[in-house]
């Protein structure tokens, strides 16, 4: 299923920023073609105050939604963090799809969700917006799948190049909730050292050197992540899905294909097989080629989809 609402279009963080709406027009005509019709879909509503607060103190999420300016113009949390007329709104609504998605999943409605959404999440910490981030949309839908339903071992595997401090900094001491993330070492935000290893949460960092190919992608995975996702048998999983790691992006050097996206999918598809029940939801992180970005989502979307 396919949770993304018009109103993500309408961030508008300036002109020249990477993290733009034509995003998200580039994934959804990816998965416009005749292989995705029978791809459900449906719009993704407001995360409320208390699924937020989960992973936000009100603090947070009141600087957040306060500081959206009520006309036009911009107003610049950070350098690289903006908000315009709609932001908050988008926010919002992205969190929200992570909380349908997993509903839908949990629901048995569906195998699994595709959260084609912005602003991303996975940079903002409990409270700290940073990195185009304000509301951490993974760890939001974590926490809701394990305060609604009961999961008792909830796994977000963060795909994105970047690593995902603010997830793990929500998730630090959360009991029975793993993060995983493979990334670019000493790229932004400088975190996920392979010696963060979390409190009562479980962290595996996995950072790959600049110019990481398939090859050794692959064998990271193969060989670190996925053993020690398996150990952790997620009764659930989430994805972070930033699809920058693909050697086209502007933002970052690591060198995977769009294949690569494909394949890491089907690998924590099984996974999910094995442990999980087969519940996934992804939600779409970073991504800044727009024909890289597409064709990823495309080969991620077919591989969850099982075409
Ligand atoms: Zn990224």
């Amino acid at each position: 299923m396919l949770f993304t609402h018009p109103v993500c279009l309408q961030h508008d963080t300036g002109d020249y920023h990477p993290e733009c709406a034509d995003r998200i027009k580039a994934v959804l005509a990816a998965l416009e073609s005749e292989e995705f019709m029978m791809l459900l879909r449906d719009e993704a509503p407001h995360a409320t105050m208390e699924q937020l607060m989960r992973a936000h103190p009100l603090s947070h999420i009141d600087y957040v939604l306060d500081s959206v300016p009520t006309s036009d113009g911009h107003h610049h949390l950070d350098p690289d963090t903006i908000l315009s007329r709609y932001s908050g709104e988008a926010a919002l609504r992205s969190a929200g799809a992570g909380i349908a998605a997993v509903d839908a999943v949990a629901k048995g409605e569906v195998r699994n969700s595709f959260c084609a959404v912005r602003p991303p999440g996975h940079h903002a910490e409990r409270d700290n917006a940073m990195g185009f981030c304000f509301f951490n949309n993974a760890a939001i839908a974590a926490l809701h799948a394990r305060e609604v339903y009961g999961y008792k071992r909830v796994a977000i595997v963060d795909i994105d190049v970047h690593h995902g401090n603010g997830t793990q900094h929500i998730l630090w001491d959360e009991k029975g909730m793993l993060y995983a993330s493979t990334h670019q070492e000493h790229a932004y935000p400088n975190t996920g050292l392979a010696d963060e290893t979390g409190g009562e949460g479980i962290m595996v960092n996995v950072p790959l050197p600049a110019g990481t190919g398939s090859d050794d992608y692959r064998m990271a995975f193969t060989d670190i992540l996925l053993p020690r996702l398996r150990e952790f048998a997620p009764d659930f999983l989430i994805i972070s899905a930033g699809f920058d790691a693909h050697a086209a992006d502007p933002l970052a050097h690591l060198r995977l294909t769009t294949a690569d996206f494909g394949w890491v999918t089907r690998q924590l598809l099984q996974v999910a097989e094995e442990t999980a029940g087969n519940r996934v939801v992804s939600l779409l992180e970073g991504g800044y080629d727009l024909r890289a970005l597409a064709a990823s989502a495309r080969e991620h979307v077919r591989a969850l989809m099982g075409v």
